[in-house]
């Protein structure tokens, strides 16, 4: 599904965040930019060595939870990977929300920095660090559409969900958000 807020938009699409033809892809990584399983091991497969050579290389002390740092794209079709660090999910009471805020605007305001028109995110933080899904929907939609009301740019924001629950969840917040 597909919200328009003035001349951007925000679409939603179930599938494999690899497969996108963005500008933009964001990884969900950890703070070592290390490398692991879920959406982080389907990018670096996907885009070859050159990320983790320059992670190494550009970021050796890693990135904070918050965050992001960027590389090339390897052989993804996008210009750039964001390599964006959310919060692990501890109960609710840790900052927990801030954090998954402060990485989506990180990266949104990284996007305007590299002169990007269109951006993928996954669902950051939602897998192994466990945040609840229709909360980490609310908080990453909100955020992404009061920064497209403020800026107008990127036009194009897609959150890719892996699940068709991931998906529902999403959408049904979209929509209400939409009214
Ligand atoms: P985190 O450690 O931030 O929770 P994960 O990679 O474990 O990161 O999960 C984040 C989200 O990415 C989860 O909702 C997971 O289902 C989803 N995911 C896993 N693989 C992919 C993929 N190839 N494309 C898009 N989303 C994916």
């Amino acid at each position: 599904m597909k919200v328009e807020f003035g001349e951007c938009c925000i679409e939603l699409v179930q599938g494999d965040i690899t497969e996108q033809k963005v500008d933009i892809i964001v990884n969900a990584a950890n703070s070592n930019l290390a490398g692991g399983g879920g959406v982080d091991g389907a990018i670096h497969r996907a885009a070859g060595p050159v990320l983790m050579q320059e992670t190494n290389k550009n970021h050796p002390d890693g990135c904070p939870t918050g965050q992001a740092v960027v590389t090339s794209a390897g052989n993804l079709n996008a210009k750039h990977v964001f390599h964006a660090v959310g919060p692990i999910w501890r109960g609710g009471l840790q900052g927990e929300e801030q954090l998954l805020r402060s990485v989506y605007q990180y990266c949104l305001e990284l996007s305007l920095k590299h002169h990007c028109e269109s951006i993928a995110f996954p669902a950051i933080s939602t897998g192994v660090y466990s945040y609840p899904i229709d909360r980490a929907a609310t908080v990453s939609l909100n955020t992404i559409k009061e920064f497209l009301s403020e800026k107008q740019i990127p036009s194009l924001v897609r959150i890719v969900l892996f699940s068709g629950g991931a998906y529902g969840a999403y959408s049904r917040i979209l929509e209400e958000m939409a009214l």
